[in-house]
């Protein structure tokens, strides 16, 4: 198991949830764009927020940021010192720097001194840009790997081991195999990306391969999804992940692909399901099957479903029909008996 560290109220690693991180893309010096995108993020569940700093003025501007932030804020620090060390004293969490690119021993020695007295941890990494020349006799995949765990090593040598590991390339494979390489010489917690992975289904497609597999090895404590576009995406992503995992709580909404037997619209109504579901975290697994031919077998071990009839759906939980409906009451009596599968009640799903 992974050491623990702490980002802000965030514990990362030690068997804690694997949490839930991305990253602003508005200029850090507009702090009220930034602070609008960190209230968006938050509302779509994410817990740890990265934001770049790239000059002196998004380090001052940090201060009112990570004071109004509702999550904690990291630093994303490419190569001045001076900048990690103002992005500690102006209120982030954690910073990520690789200490190889301050030049100078003393800098790195510098800087762990202030991220030691604000108790404040540092994430260092390496991605497939990043491979340190010294490395390059070895394959790609280890040279990868090997670049940051020399920056692990020039922090502990600094007398600092608050640390978190990112290895990322924009190949789930590299990402995969280099993470793993990290993960067995090292216990310190692990964040998990695949890097530039582009946009739309194939950036999806990418994390969810590439931090699903190391999850489902036991390896990762914190992950972020990289897709070009609105960051809030990502955590909708990474959440489908963990809940695909079963590492966070959730409905499990299962529907069928449809096909000449279908009598129901399958696919808008498990869209309805799930807007109706926002928000609740019970593990509830609801099936909505196309007919009652094979919909009724394959959804038998759901808490409840639905499966599509001639004259409109059987309703059924834990695979005994609890209504005949008619097409018209389709939804409504649905929602019904959804709300009481859920509930003991309470409108649970009234508001939805
Ligand atoms: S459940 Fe019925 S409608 Fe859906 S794919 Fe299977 S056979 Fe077709």
């Amino acid at each position: 198991m992974s050491k623990t560290v702490k980002v802000g109220t965030v514990t990362i690693g030690g068997g804690n949830p694997v949490s839930v991180q991305s990253m602003t893309n508005t200029k850090t010096v507009d702090t009220q764009s930034t602070l609008e995108q960190i209230e968006r993020l938050t509302g779509a569940g994410c817990e740890i927020v990265r934001v770049s700093v790239p000059d002196n003025e998004s380090a001052v501007a940090l201060k009112s940021i990570t004071l109004e932030s509702p999550l904690p804020v990291v630093a994303d620090i490419h190569f001045d010192y001076r900048l990690a060390i103002e992005s500690i004293r102006n209120g982030a969490a954690k910073v990520r720097i690789n200490p190889g690119n301050f030049g100078q021993e003393w800098k790195i020695v510098e800087t762990v001194k202030v991220a030691k007295e604000y108790n404040v941890p540092i994430r260092v990494g390496a991605n497939s840009g990043s491979i340190d020349q010294n490395f390059s006799h070895l394959c790609r995949v280890t040279a990868l790997a090997e670049s940051a765990l020399a920056q692990v090593r020039l922090l502990e040598k600094a007398g600092f081991e608050d640390i978190i590991i990112s290895v990322k390339a924009s190949s789930v494979s590299e990402t995969v195999e280099a993470t793993r390489y990290v993960s067995e010489k090292v216990d310190y917690p692990l964040h998990l990306g695949v890097t530039e992975a582009g946009f739309g289904l194939d950036s999806i497609v990418k994390s969810s391969i590439g931090i699903g597999a190391l999850l489902l090895s036991g390896i990762g404590d914190t992950i972020r999804v990289s897709i070009s576009g609105d960051p809030i995406q990502e955590v909708e992503v990474a959440f489908s992940i963990l809940k695909a995992l079963n590492l966070r709580p959730g409905p499990d909404i299962i529907s069928c692909p449809t096909c000449a037997r279908t009598e129901i619209n399958v696919e808008k109504l498990a869209r309805e399901v799930k807007q109706w579901l926002k928000g609740i975290d019970d593990d509830i697994t609801v099936a909505i099957m196309g007919c009652v031919v094979n919909g009724l077998g394959e959804g038998k071990e759901a808490d409840i479903g639905i499966a599509g009839t001639r004259t409109g759906g059987v309703i059924f939980m834990k695979g005994r029909i609890v209504e005949q409906t008619a097409r018209g009451e389709l939804e409504e009596r649905f929602k019904y008996w959804l709300d009481k599968a859920l509930c003991k009640g309470e409108d649970r799903l009234q508001k939805n």
